[in-house]
C-alpha cells in the first residue's frame, strides 16, 4: 500500500514485493534492533495491532534513535506507509498497515526517574502504562495516564491522556515536559518549551502527524495510596445516578475522579451502572467524606470500595473477540444536562444497547487555555464514550441501524477525543478551526510530504 492510499483502507492488501525494496540488506547490515519479515515466524504476532491484523511488508523493532532514523530512510526512499506503534492499542488500527511498514518502539521500554526532588521521569514511548506505574510505585509518584495497563505511552500521550488524576492534574500531555524524536528527514531532535516549541504545542493532542516520538519526560506526582472501587446500581437509578453524579462531580475534591460505565447484559455479566472512583490519597476522614455521596443516588447493589496502590487500579484489557466489532465513538461536553441525561437512558436497557462511558474532566482541564496544546477542548467538563458492539459480519446497512441510538445523543457533543474513537471522524471535529490550522503551519514545516500519515491525518 503506498501512501495515498494510507487511511481506512482495512481489507485491500497489496503486499509490496521485498525484491522490490531497495537497500534492506544495507538495512540489516547496520540496524540494531529486530527486522521481522512475512517469513518469520515472530511476524504472526507483530503484524498484529489491537484492533486489526495487518499484512506490513516489514515490521522493525529499533534500539535507539539512530534506528528508528534509519527505518524512516528506508520507508521514505521506498515510498512505504509508515505505521509507529508504541503499544498498539489504538482503536482505529493505526499501528499496523498493508504492505507498509511497521515501526514498533516495544524497545523503548525504559522508565527512569531522572529527577528525583522534582519528580521527572523519563519514560519510552513503548512502555505501557500498567509498567509504568508499577516502576514508580517504590518512588511513591504516579503519571495520571489511562485506566489499562496494556495501553501504550506513546499514543495516549500524543492524543491526551485521560487518567485517575485528570480533576487535579489535567490530561496525560498536561504533566510533559520533554520529548526526543525522529522527524521525516531523519534528525533527532528534542522537544520541549525551550526547544521547537511549535512542536512542543503540536505533540501534546496533535497525535504522531509530526514525527515518531521515542522518549517523554513527564512530572509525575506524589501518591502513596489511592481509595478505589465500583459502586454499582441497576438501570431503574440511571436518571437519579447521572444527575446526582453530575451535580456532586463538578463541585468535588479534585482528589476525586470518576467514571460512570452503562453497561448492557454482556457476556454473562448483568446489565447495570458503575460507578468507578479513585480518590489520590489515603482512606481517611476526607476520603471518606468526598466518597460518602456515592451511595445516595438510589439503591446500592454492590460496593467494594478500599485503599490500594496507584499500579493497582489499571486494569487489564481484554481483547475483543474476532467474531464481534467494537465500534468505538465519543464527544465532548460541557454540561450533562438533564435533556442528554433523558436521552442517554433512553438507549440503555435495550438488546444492543452500547456499553456507555461517561468520564469527568472537570478541573485542571478547566484552567488551561484552549490554544495552550493542539488539544484544545478545555472547557468540556465530561467525556461520553461509547462502546457499540456488532457481529463482524455485520453488513454497512445493520451497522447504520446499530449506530443509530448513539447518533440521536451526538446533537449533544463539541468535539471527539482523538483516542476514543476506531471510525473515520471528520478531522474538524477533533481539531477546533484555529488549532487545526496552527497544526497544518506545523505539519508544512515539519513533514511537508506527509509521510505520517497513519494517524487521523492532518494533510499539510
Ligand atoms: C482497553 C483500552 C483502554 C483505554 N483507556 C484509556 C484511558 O483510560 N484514557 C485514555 O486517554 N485513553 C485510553 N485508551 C485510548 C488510548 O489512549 C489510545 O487507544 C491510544 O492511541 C493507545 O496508545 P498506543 O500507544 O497503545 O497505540 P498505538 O496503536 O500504538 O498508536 C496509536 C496512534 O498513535 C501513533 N503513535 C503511537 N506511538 C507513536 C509514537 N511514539 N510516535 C508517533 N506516533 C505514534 C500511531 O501511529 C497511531 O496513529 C484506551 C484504549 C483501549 C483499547
Amino acid at each position: 500500500m503506498f501512501k495515498e492510499e494510507a487511511n481506512f483502507q482495512e481489507g485491500k492488501i497489496s503486499m509490496h514485493s521485498l525484491a522490490n525494496l531497495t537497500g534492506l540488506e544495507k538495512l540489516k547490515e547496520t540496524f540494531k534492533g529486530e527486522i521481522t519479515l512475512p517469513e518469520d515466524a515472530r511476524y504472526e504476532k507483530l503484524r498484529e495491532a489491537y484492533s486489526k491484523k495487518g499484512s506490513p511488508a516489514l515490521v522493525v523493532q529499533p534500539l535507539d534513535n539512530n534506528d528508528v532514523s534509519a527505518a524512516i530512510n528506508f520507508a521514505v526512499s521506498n515510498s512505504l506507509v509508515i505505521s509507529a506503534r508504541s503499544g498498539g492499542h489504538g482503536s482505529a488500527g493505526f499501528a499496523t498497515n498493508d504492505g507498509g511498514i511497521v515501526i514498533d518502539l516495544s524497545n523503548f521500554n525504559k522508565v527512569e526517574v531522572i529527577d528525583k526532588s522534582n519528580g521527572i521521569v523519563r519514560v519510552g514511548a513503548g512502555a505501557k502504562w500498567g509498567d509504568v506505574a508499577k516502576e514508580l510505585e517504590p518512588y511513591k509518584l504516579a503519571i495520571s495516564s489511562g485506566d489499562t495497563k496494556s495501553v501504550g505511552v506513546g499514543g495516549l500521550v500524543l492524543g491526551g491522556g485521560i487518567g485517575w488524576m485528570v480533576r487535579k492534574y489535567g490530561f496525560t500531555i498536561d504533566s510533559l515536559v520533554a520529548a526526543e524524536a525522529v522527524l521525516a528527514d531523519g534528525s533527532i531532535i528534542r522537544i520541549s518549551k525551550e526547544e521547537n516549541e511549535d512542536l512542543f504545542w503540536a505533540i501534546r493532542g496533535g497525535g504522531g502527524n509530526f514525527c515518531i516520538v521515542t522518549n517523554f519526560e513527564f512530572i509525575a506526582r506524589k501518591i502513596d495510596k489511592v481509595v478505589f472501587g465500583t459502586v454499582q446500581y441497576g438501570l431503574e437509578d440511571l436518571q437519579s445516578v447521572l444527575k446526582g453524579w453530575r451535580d456532586y462531580i463538578n463541585e468535588a475534591d479534585e482528589n476525586l475522579n470518576s467514571t460512570i460505565r452503562i453497561m448492557p447484559s454482556l457476556f454473562g455479566m448483568p446489565a447495570g451502572i458503575y460507578i468507578l472512583l479513585c480518590y489520590a490519597g489515603k482512606l481517611n476522614s476526607k476520603s471518606k467524606k468526598a466518597i460518602e455521596p456515592f451511595m445516595k443516588w438510589g439503591t446500592v447493589v454492590q460496593e467494594n470500595v478500599k485503599e490500594m496502590n496507584y499500579a493497582d487500579v489499571l486494569e487489564d484489557s481484554m481483547h475483543p473477540p474476532a467474531e464481534i466489532k467494537i465500534t468505538v465513538k465519543n464527544f465532548f461536553t460541557k454540561e450533562l444536562n438533564d435533556d442528554l441525561i433523558k436521552e442517554l437512558s433512553g438507549i440503555c436497557g435495550k438488546e444492543n444497547s452500547p456499553v456507555l462511558q461517561v468520564r469527568s474532566i472537570n478541573g485542571e482541564n478547566n484552567r488551561i487555555a484552549p490554544d495552550a496544546t493542539a488539544f484544545a477542548f478545555r472547557s468540556s467538563k465530561f467525556i461520553i464514550g461509547a462502546g457499540i458492539i456488532a457481529p463482524a459480519s455485520f453488513t454497512e446497512s445493520q451497522m447504520e441501524a446499530v449506530l443509530q441510538p448513539w447518533k440521536s445523543l451526538e446533537k449533544f457533543g463539541e468535539g471527539i477525543y482523538v483516542n476514543f474513537t476506531s471510525e473515520k471522524e471528520n478531522i474538524n471535529e477533533i481539531y477546533p478551526a484555529a488549532t487545526f490550522e496552527r497544526l497544518k503551519q506545523i505539519k508544512r514545516k515539519f513533514d511537508p510530504e506527509n509521510i505520517f500519515n497513519q494517524n487521523y491525518n492532518i494533510k499539510p
